[in-house]
This record gives structure tokens, sequence and C-alpha cells, in this order.
């Protein structure tokens, strides 16, 4: 029989990189093939860094169905359990199945602009924008009902997951990410006797989408997953959905979310 494969992300800073060799080594004593490279044959991922390199390697691996153990040695690191001093710990616990495997649900977005029909994922959110600094115009439905025109920046569609991200610094609100909802929040949304746009958080249940659709002049829009930019001309339609597609963090005997919020936020 072949040996059980983990793989080791990490990203470039000098503590990643000295605790990416501490784990190799680590796992490979304790009887694991290790690899610093993907493979679908991995029983799982472990990524260190904060939650960029964490989000960086869900994109570039086409998020695998792979359950990811975060180590911190970034700025926030939320979505991390542990940090370096406790490899040994974690290791121990690991192959004694002290743990447990806790699901996110994921965004989608469906964009159809002229010649191009994509799909785009994301853990924390998908952002509507503007592509340059003006006023974006943007019919807004929910499922099948207009539901406003906007007028501002732009709209943040995040996760339960990425309620903590950008759409916490949006006045969005954090949610449980027990909770598979979707929650659209608006970034610097106008209201004048000219424009009207909510301006509170819009929370949708998991089989409704959000569908956008730009207004005459403002079809050149910037969809920004994760922080990862892209920009399309002619948009005519953007839906914003949950996707069936679920990351896997490993959650060891400590790990309580409400818990995090706190240490990290207050
Ligand atoms: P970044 O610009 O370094 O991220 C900004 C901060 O958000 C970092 O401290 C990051 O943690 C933290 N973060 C990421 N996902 C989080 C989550 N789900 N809950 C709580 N904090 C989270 O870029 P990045 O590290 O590649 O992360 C991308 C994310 O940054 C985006 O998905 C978006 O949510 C967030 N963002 C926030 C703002 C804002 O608040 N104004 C603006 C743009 C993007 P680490 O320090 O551990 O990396
Ligand atoms: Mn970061």
């Amino acid at each position: 029989m072949s040996r059980k494969k983990i793989c080791v992300f990490s990203n470039e800073t000098e503590l990643s990189l000295e605790t990416r060799e501490l784990l190799l080594k680590a796992f490979a004593e304790a009887g694991y093939e290790v690899s610093e490279k993907y493979g679908e044959d991995a029983e799982l991922i472990v990524c260190v860094g904060g939650d960029g390199a964490f989000i960086k390697a869900l994109h570039l691996n086409g998020f695998p169905d792979i359950p990811f153990l975060g180590i911190n040695t970034g700025h926030l690191g939320f979505f991390q359990e542990f940090f370096p001093d406790k490899v040994t710990d974690i290791i121990d616990d690991y192959r004694q199945g002290k743990y447990r495997v806790q699901k996110y649900a994921t965004v989608k977005a469906e964009i159809s602009a002229k010649g191009v029909k994509e799909e785009l994922p994301a853990l924390n959110e998908i952002v509507i924008r503007s592509y340059d600094s003006y006023t974006i115009h943007l019919n807004i439905s929910i499922g099948d009902s207009f539901i406003e025109r906007f007028s501002g920046d732009g709209i943040c569609v995040a996760s339960s997951a990425g309620s903590t991200g950008y759409n916490y610094s949006l006045r969005g609100s954090i949610i449980d990410p027990r909770l598979k909802v979707l929650q659209v929040t608006p970034i610097a949304p106008m209201n004048t006797t000219a424009y009207r746009s909510f301006t509170s958080s819009l929370i949708l249940p998991s089989d409704l989408y959000l569908r956008v659709t730009p207004e005459e002049g403002y079809e050149k829009i910037r969809v920004v997953t994760d922080s990862i930019d892209r920009s399309y001309e002619k948009v005519k339609e953007i839906k914003v959905k949950l996707s069936e597609k679920e990351v896997m963090l490993l959650r060891f005997e400590n790990y309580d979310f409400w818990n995090k919020v706190k240490t990290k936020f207050l």
C-alpha cells in the first residue's frame, strides 16, 4: 500500500519557509509521503501563512476537495488554527483523529458579457464594481424580482466565511459560518433625491441568487473574487450564487468561531 500523502504550501516569508521545512520533516518522520506540490491524491493540505496564503492556495489549485489545515505566520490569520510552535502537537492530534472538518460554503459569479461566459469561484466574496472611480449604476434583482437601481461604488456579495473580511469593513454583519447565506452589502451607496439605494446589507437564503445588469453606459465592470481583479467589457448580466463547492478546514479541540471573532477583532 502506498503511503498517505500530505501537501505543504507556504508563502515566502522567512518564518513560513522555516515552518514549511519543519512540517515536511515532521510529517515524513511520522510516515507520510510529503510534497510541496499539489496532488489530487493528498489527504491533507497544510497551508502556512496568513489568510491571503490560504485564499491563494485555493484559487491556484481550483478549490480542491481536500481538507486544509492552516498554520498562521501572517498578520491576522482568521482561518488558521495554530501558530508554528504547535507543529508537533498538531501532527499527534492529526494522527489520532482528534479533529473535525468544518465545511465552508463558497460563492460563485456567473458572468455573461459579449463573447464571454464565465464562472468564477470565491471563498470570501465577489465584488461587482466600476472599472474606474466613477459611480456605477446597476439594476439589482433578487431571484426574479427587481429590487433597486443601485448607484455607488459597487456591491459586495459575501459568503458566511467572508463575512468577517471586506464585508465587515463595509459595515456588514458577522455571520456564523454554519449558516449558509449570501450577504449583499452596498459599497458607498448614494442616497440623495437623485439616487436611492439600500444602505444596509441584505441577507439571502441559499436558494436565492443576486442578479446584476448594468445600466446603459456602465457595461464595463470589474469583478473581484477574493481580491483577484478582472475587468469585463459589454457585460450583459452577472449572477452571484452560493456554490455546490465547499472548502474544508480542520478544526481541533479548542476551536470556537465566536471565540475566534473575539480574539481577532476586539
Ligand atoms: P489583504 O489585503 O492582505 O487582506 C486584508 C485582511 O483581511 C488581512 O488581514 C487578511 O488576513 C484578512 N482576511 C482575509 N480573509 C478574511 C476573513 N474571511 N475574515 C477575516 N479576515 C480576513 O488580502 P488577502 O490576505 O489576500 O485577503 C483577501 C481578502 O481581503 C478579501 O477576500 C477581502 O475579504 C479582504 N479585503 C478587505 C478589505 C477591507 O477590509 N477594506 C479590502 C480588500 C480586501 P491575513 O493578514 O491573515 O492575510
Ligand atoms: Mn493578507
